[in-house]
């Protein structure tokens, strides 16, 4: 296996140019914060790397538009630390601050913010590519008003490197909250889903929503945290609200920074990286087994039952707008985590859910997560890939799941 790290994105167009001469896969990669678990068996271990660690530029930084463009190769942290010279911020979901813009894209990365604010897809205004015929596509532009070629934008998110090398991207931003505050409350059990329905319902402009039950051998014990900010007066009218709907059970508390012990409130790290902040507080073991289930609408967060999911080492995540699931089991053993992965199957099978590797023993793969292990765009997806990546080059076990497979 050979690395090739490219110093500009013309070198590693060149490079992928040469590349075709005799079409052979390689991965691309960014900073690889990912997963331990294996892809599909396949020969990905031998296979050459495009890493885009080198290509970390900013492009342009226009505070006054409110725009900023980098090269992917970027890590999320540094963008922050730009954006916040400037009291911007990028108001995306990493889950950690050395993931690359590529792979926070290539990943489409969700976490707390989602849907109030933001999100990728509401903030990318421009992309820049190179498809399998060692093509540079630019879609987008650099202001928010320019929308050719937008959904060429928002094809990339989630591509997980199967349609192409994204080489560079653009993005709005938007100011600093002003004067951030969390609201938490606890919970014995999951009633607060009820609070976060009517929240939903009366569509509050809160900023951000968590709600976490760390692994315990009693009750599960639920944390739910929520962001709010604003003038006084406006936060005030929001808490207000949110108070009556969580029977007044909501304490307040200054949010601005992330402070580590409080990982219902997630402060800044929201932006740099939420999960690093909870990996690092519930000291979890390398080789843990982290699963992301994606539920498509939030109305199916209610019938399943989470307390029944009870195990001495397991530590939930859950954002129940953008709906997705985190389900953090702190034991090694290759056969406990595909117990557990069944277990979790059994409980999702009347759902149209999808499951996503955060990281798992190496035995595992991404054949184990059976049908949840793919999009529902998925044959859409791989048409997608047959066009743009005609001789095959992009390597990506996602896109090559066999047809047939089973949940179970
Ligand atoms: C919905 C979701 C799905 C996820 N699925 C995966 C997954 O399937 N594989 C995985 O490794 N991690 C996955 N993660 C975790 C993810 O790796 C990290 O959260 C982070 O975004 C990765 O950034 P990175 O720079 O470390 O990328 P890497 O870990 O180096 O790469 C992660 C994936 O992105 C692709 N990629 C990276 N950079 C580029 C680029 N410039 N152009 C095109 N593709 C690129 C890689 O080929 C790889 O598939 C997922 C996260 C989410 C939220």
């Amino acid at each position: 296996m050979t690395t090739f790290t490219p110093a500009s994105i013309e070198e590693a167009q060149t490079w992928l140019q040469q590349r075709l001469e005799q079409p052979k896969p390689f991965q691309i990669r960014g900073n690889q914060t990912h997963f331990q678990a294996k892809a599909i068996p396949s020969s990905a271990e031998s296979e050459d790397v495009l890493s885009l660690s080198k290509l970390t530029a900013t492009n342009f930084f226009d505070p006054d538009d409110m725009v900023v463009g980098i090269e992917a190769g970027m890590s999320i942290s540094k963008l922050q630390e730009i954006l916040a010279e400037k009291k911007m911020v990028l108001p995306v979901n990493p889950w950690f601050g050395n993931s690359t813009l590529g792979g926070l894209l290539a990943c489409n990365d969700i976490g707390p913010n989602r849907l109030m604010m933001g999100g990728l897809r509401d903030c990318i205004i421009g992309i820049e590519y190179l498809n399998g015929r060692a093509e540079r596509v630019h879609a987008g532009g650099k202001v928010v008003k320019n929308v050719t070629g937008y959904d060429l934008c928002r094809m990339m998110l989630g591509s997980l490197g199967g349609l192409g090398v994204i080489t560079a991207a653009n993005f709005k931003v938007i100011p600093q909250p002003v004067e951030p505050h969390g609201l938490y409350s606890r919970f014995r059990d999951t009633s607060w889903l009820l609070g976060v329905t009517a929240l939903q319902e009366a569509r509050l402009p809160i900023d951000w929503i968590q709600a976490l039950a760390p692994a315990t051998t009693g009750e599960p014990d639920w944390i739910l945290g929520i962001g709010i900010s604003g003038n006084p007066e406006r936060q005030a009218r929001l808490e207000k609200e949110l108070q009556s709907l969580f029977q007044n059970q909501l304490k307040s508390i200054a949010d601005g920074k992330t402070n580590r012990s409080l990982g219902y409130l997630p402060g800044t790290d929201r932006y740099t990286g939420w999960l690093e902040g909870l990996r690092k507080k519930w000291k979890l073991l390398p080789n843990h087994l982290h699963v992301m289930v994606l539920l498509n609408t939030r109305d199916a967060l209610q019938p399943i039952r989470l307390e029944a999911l009870q195990h001495n080492e397991l530590y939930q995540v859950i954002h129940p707008i953008g709906a997705d699931l985190h389900f953090l089991l702190d034991v090694e053993d290759p056969s406990e985590q595909l117990d557990f992965l069944q277990e979790l199957k059994n409980r999702f099978r009347r759902t149209d859910a999808k499951m996503v590797f955060g990281n798992a023993h190496p035995d595992l793969s991404l054949q184990d997560l059976g049908e949840f292990g793919r999009s529902t765009a998925y044959s859409f997806t791989q048409r997608l890939q047959r066009h743009l990546d005609p001789a095959g080059v992009f390597h990506a076990p996602f896109y090559q799941l066999p047809q047939a497979m089973n949940a179970s």
